[in-house]
């Protein structure tokens, strides 16, 4: 019996829909599971909800209710969004029924290889490098996971001769159990989402979970100048490839007089690289190990870096408005990102900062700090980035509304060769439902300035 025929003899309760629930739902049903829906949202405001009714599952909706989760279940699917503490999950773990999130679905039923890719800050970047490098390449890559594409929704029509190229959360890989990705890719640990895992530890054994299905003929890619990452990847059973920025790494990837280097092979020259920032060279380094080691050819990688200047809302060139240049990083939800974005300018920089106060101080900022001449902050955070600011030696710091109306401040500021940098450190959600849309605010209000 084939891995989609077991699929017929098991039933299956899907906790959380949104777009990976709805997708593994789905993905389910086609292959004659048994499949229970559960969904905290109502039914009336619930479309997914609805659209799974009428492909025939049972759908409850509105709660969560404990007789949902009874010894017949052979599986939950859980989003990765949703807690353990939550009722469902804790009486299934009493219960000792699995409890997966939808990647291991997606792995149990594909065909291709996966390049997984994981770390604090980066992932969106490298995978969307790795999956331009791979292109034209012995096999097809087709990109998912975080970055839109739920993997359920790709599994069933990728084959053997197929990449899937994976970005993947520390929530989604907590819930894997045989997800064996032939390229596991780890490219920095940083304090993020303690809200959920607890400690720094915690978060760390979430992302090193990427390597535990790995064989001896697999590769673990990993970041050679991050101490935490060395040590997480320190027992794996999979073939070892360093990345680093600052000095030469045997079998892995380097500069060498300013080529970047994979083993013994030259690959390209630092000053054919489009993307700028030092932390978007780290990205470029991981990608290369991933995708040569895929089969990448060296003309293609070095094509995709002669060209490709970066996701949306990730240090992303806006325009130049009376010789200033307006960047938007409006992805920087944490320290370290803004750190990086800081640091990849020699210009004079008039930084956009600030937004959900998640509790945490700005003080590991101050050293980041020198190139920025002034700040223009708003949201929750901005007193405590306001004083920030002041302890870094900044002159000029102004308190504005929002997004939009920090601007023209900034051009106030500006003088031609500055760079006016919305990169804010929090996340939106105090005053925007993405980071997308703050961004896209952003973008509009500098278009705004002609
Ligand atoms: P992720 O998908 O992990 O959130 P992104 O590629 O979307 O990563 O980048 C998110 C933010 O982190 C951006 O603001 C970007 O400038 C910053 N960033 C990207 N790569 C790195 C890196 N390697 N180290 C630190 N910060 C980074």
């Amino acid at each position: 019996m084939n891995r989609k025929e077991e699929l017929r003899h098991k039933k299956v309760l899907v906790v959380g829909l949104a777009k990976s629930g709805f997708a593994a739902a789905k993905l389910l049903n086609k292959h004659g599971a048994q499949v229970i829906v559960n969904d905290r949202k109502d039914l009336d405001d619930n479309p997914e909800a609805k659209e799974l009714i009428e492909l025939g599952m049972e759908v409850h909706c509105g709660g969560h209710p404990l007789h949902l989760v009874d010894n017949s279940l052979d599986f939950i699917v859980k989003n990765p969004g949703i807690p353990y503490e939550n009722v469902l999950i804790e009486e299934a773990v009493l219960k000792g029924i699995p409890v997966y999130t939808e990647v291991e679905l997606a792995s149990y039923l594909t065909d291709a290889d996966i390049v997984g890719i994981t770390g604090s800050n980066g992932k969106t970047t490298t995978t969307t490098l790795v999956g331009k490098m791979l292109e034209g390449g012995p096999k097809e890559p087709v990109v998912a996971g975080n970055i839109g594409t739920v993997l359920c929704e790709v599994a069933d029509q990728t084959t053997s001769n197929d990449v899937i190229v994976a970005e993947l959360s520390s929530f989604q890989l907590l819930g894997i159990e045989a997800f064996h990705p032939k390229v596991a890719v780890l490219l920095n640990l940083f304090d993020a989402h303690l809200d959920y895992h607890g400690t720094k530890a915690e978060y760390g054994k979430a992302k090193a979970r990427l390597f535990m299905n790995q064989t001896s003929e697999d590769y673990c890619v990993y970041n050679e100048d991050d101490d935490d990452v060395k040590d997480l990847v320190q027992h794996v059973k999979s073939i070892k490839v360093p990345f680093s920025t600052k000095k030469t790494v045997e079998n892995g990837v380097y500069i060498k007089e300013d080529t970047v280097m994979f083993r013994d092979e030259p690959i390209v020259g630092i000053d054919e690289i489009v993307l700028p920032g030092e932390h978007n060279l780290e990205n470029i380094l991981a990608a290369i190990a991933a995708s040569k080691l895929i089969g990448a050819s060296n003309e293609q990688i070095r094509n995709v870096l002669k060209t490709f200047s970066g996701v949306k809302h990730r240090l992303q060139y806006v325009t130049t408005h009376e010789g200033v240049k307006f960047f938007n990083d409006s992805k920087a939800t944490n320290i370290l990102a803004t750190q990086k974005a800081v640091s990849a300018f020699s210009e004079p920089v008039i930084l956009l900062a600030g937004g959900l106060d998640r509790g945490n101080e700005f003080d590991e900022l101050i050293p980041s700090l020198s190139g920025v001449k002034t700040l223009i902050t708003f949201g929750e955070t901005a007193p405590k980035l306001m004083k920030t600011a002041e302890q870094a030696g900044i002159n000029q710091i102004k308190h504005v509304d929002n997004v939009e109306k920090a601007v023209p401040v900034a051009m106030e500021y500006a003088e031609a060769g500055d760079v006016v940098l919305l990169s804010p450190a929090c996340a939106s959600w105090d005053q925007y439902p993405s980071f997308e849309q703050r961004g896209d605010m952003f973008i509009e209000a500098v278009h705004k300035l002609r």
